[in-house]
Parts: C-alpha cells; structure tokens; sequence
C-alpha cells in the first residue's frame, strides 16, 4: 500500500532556514536576481522538487515552472519569488515559493489531481540591481512595455540589464513570450508575509487580500518669493514653505477621514534657495495616495488638489500639480476571496480581510485577467526589506496550512468549472 505523505508545514520553516544559511550572511538575505546567490538559491530549489512526478520548464523571462498534471489542463498556479532585496529578509517572497513546494509535494503524494497544478518561482519580483520590479510576472502577463528603457538600464557597476539577464539565459527580446505561461492558467494563488503591522495589531496570524492598492503620485510645486528673514515683516511674505507645511498636515486629515485604509505621505519637500536668511521661494513636495476604490482614490485627490488651492490663497502664493506616476487599484477574485477565508477560518478559526500597500506578482496575474487571491501570514513588527524581518515560526506553519487547504479548494473548484 502507498503510503501518503501528510503536509508537512514545519518542513517548509526548516527549509526556509536551509535556504537562509546557504544564501544569507550577517546582513541578511543576498539573493538578488541575476546573481550567483540566485542561481545558486534556484537550484537548491530545483533540488528539492527532484523525484516528484512534475514537469520542469523555464520560461524565456527566467521564471522556472514545475507542472503537475492533472485530469483537467486548466491550472491552478502557486507563485512566489525566490529573489530578494540586498541584505533583505529571510521571508520576503520565498515563504511563498517554499509553502508551495510542500503543497506540491503532497499533492504529488496523493495521486493525479482533478485540475492541473503549477509551481513558479517569478524571476526579479524585488527589481533590485536594476531598479525594475515584478519583471518576470509581467513578462508573463504580457504587461512589460518598457523593453527599450529596459535596454538601456545598467547596474551600479555599469553592467547593462540585456547583458545581465543574458548571463542567465535571458534574452529581453523574447521575455513576453512568456506570455503563453498564462494560457491555461484557471486560478492564480500567493501566500506572502504582510511587511505591514495590521495583523499584529490584531492578533491575527492571517488575512485575505482583497487587492493591491491604487496609487497617485505628484510632484506639488508651491512658489512665493524669496525675501530678507532679517527685513521682510511677517505681514507682508509669501512663504511657499507654509503651503507645504499646511498640505502635509492636511493629508494626514484627509487620509484618516476616508478610511477603510487610505494612506496619504509626503515623503519629501525640496525648498529653495534653502537658506537661513531668506524666505522659502519654492517648496517642491512629493505626494504618495493610495486606496483600494478608484473612486475614493480619486476623490482623496480632489481633496488634497483642492485644499493646497485654498492654503496657496492663504499664503499669497501660487501652486502647481505634476503627476509622476500613478497605478489603478487592483482588485482580487471574489470567488477566490471567499475559499480563501474558509481557509483561514479553518485553520486559524479567525479571519481579516485587508488591503495590500505593496504591489505583488500577483497584481500582475491578476491584471492579466487570471483569478487571483493571496494569503497574508503576520509580521512581526510590520518589518521587512531588512535583515529583522521575522514571523512566528507557529504562524508561519498556519500559513503552509491555510495556502494547502486554498489549493485543495480552488482544485476543487476549477475542475468542477
Ligand atoms: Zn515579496
């Protein structure tokens, strides 16, 4: 008789820390992509999946696939990246990769599934030595169209992302090929660690994500005009300075009274001429919003443009809005939101539904028109991107658990649709 191997969430921990002492040292994780830690890490990967019955394949975006077959050819896809920041943490991305491994395993144990099963491991989710994220997963979803500034990124040393990425069989002309990856996938899932405080702050080990916020960003120039600090009465200046101080004090108000989320910063005020004796003539002030509603997100807008107006009369002085960059909401499967709460339910007894902040490979799926949901495990002090990131070691086997139960149940679902 066979006997079935059970799923094993303390193995997926011991492994993490396997791969932790092979690819880390005493700043934390190395394995930026395109390097030789990252090979290296993508092979004891490759290792750990050998004598299972699956198929191996790497795409032309450096994903590498490990397909299980099942009776039905539409795919439930398990994804997570193994790379990581430098001197990043020990979880960041490979708790995903690692937790599917295991389900992978066992699902292998147990014989043909009724729907297909596929691992990948997103190649360059972090973007870190060329400063462009989550380049396999929109290789693969058919929303990379930045190939020719792609061509001409070079790394601190010079060394060109083309000539990088060709070290490591890569050719940037041939990435979106990858796109057909994505044809026969029926249900994209992705367990990751929050990187945020919410659910420690409510003893909560895991939570659905309902998406990936939708961000505004502007560049908000105010201008008055620089005057003697010694000579000119309080009376008689324009301060720009006053109407970026008034602004970042307002957003703080306009984010707390939206809610369900909002998170509005300033993260930075460049004022001229910057010098003591003399009145701020220009302060240039960068603006991050994010919601997950389009609407809310473009009404915290409105609100902020229409409160710097206001604080620009008050000062006497002139204000302009610049966009730098901005990204819709992206929003989830609903039928896969609500598997995934029984299965956090199931095995943690309580649910939470969030928002993420950060984007994810999944964002990407998503956007390419694949069901998509992801897990959240807790994080313990909301840190991560450094070498103190940490999770319950009991969390994080609650997370192997509730990403198992998920993948049973959306099986279950895709091959009876
Ligand atoms: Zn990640």
């Amino acid at each position: 008789m066979l006997a079935i191997v059970p799923l094993s969430p303390g193995r997926t921990v011991e492994e993490l820390k396997e791969l932790r002492e092979l690819t880390g040292d005493a700043n934390g994780a190395q394995r930026v992509a395109w390097t030789e830690t990252w090979e290296h890490a993508r092979n004891w990967l490759g290792a750990k999946l050998d004598g299972l019955p699956l198929e191996h394949e790497v795409d032309e975006a450096g994903n590498q696939w490990w397909t299980l077959r099942g009776a039905s050819e539409r795919a439930v896809l398990i994804g997570g990246h193994i790379d990581s920041v430098p001197n990043g943490g020990w979880l960041d991305g490979a708790l995903n990769v690692l937790a599917g491994v295991e389900v992978v395993r066992r699902l292998a144990e147990v014989g043909e599934p009724p729907a297909t099963v596929r691992l990948v491991n997103w190649a360059d989710e972090e973007g870190a030595r060329f400063g462009r994220s989550l380049f396999g997963s929109s290789a693969a979803a058919g929303s990379m169209a930045d190939q020719d500034e792609l061509r001409e990124r070079r790394d601190a040393d010079g060394v060109s992302l083309p000539d990088a990425i060709g070290a490591y069989g890569v050719e940037l002309d041939r990435a979106l090929q990858a796109r057909s990856q994505l044809e026969s996938a029926a249900a994209y899932l992705e367990l990751h660690i929050e990187q945020g405080p919410v659910l420690e702050s409510l003893e909560l080990p895991l939570g659905v994500v309902l998406g990936t916020f939708g961000v505004e960003r502007h560049l908000v120039t105010f201008t008055g005009q620089a005057a003697h600090a010694g000579s000119t009465p309080m009376d008689r200046r324009r301060d720009a300075l006053a109407g970026a101080a008034k602004l970042e004090l307002e957003i703080r108000e306009i984010a707390k009274r939206t809610g369900e989320g909002a998170v509005c910063t300033m993260g930075g005020v460049v004022t001229k001429p910057g010098i003591v004796t003399s009145v701020v003539e220009t302060a240039e002030c960068l603006l991050d919003q994010r919601h997950l509603d389009a609407g809310t997100l473009a009404a915290m807008l409105d609100e902020a443009q229409s409160a710097s107006e206001r604080f620009a009369e008050e000062e006497g002085i002139e204000v302009a809005w610049e966009r730098i960059w901005s990204i819709e909401p992206i929003l989830f499967d609903e039928g896969l939101i609500e598997l995934a709460d029984e299965s956090v339910q199931e095995v943690a007894g309580r649910s939470h539904h969030l928002p993420s902040g950060p984007l994810h490979d999944a964002a990407e799926v998503s956007r390419a028109g694949v069901p998509t949901v992801m897990l959240f495990v807790q994080s313990l002090r909301g840190l991560s991107h450094t070498k103190l990131e940490d999770t319950k070691e009991e969390h994080l086997e609650l997370s192997v658990q509730a990403l198992d139960r998920l993948a049973d149940k959306t099986i279950a679902h895709v091959a009876a649709g």
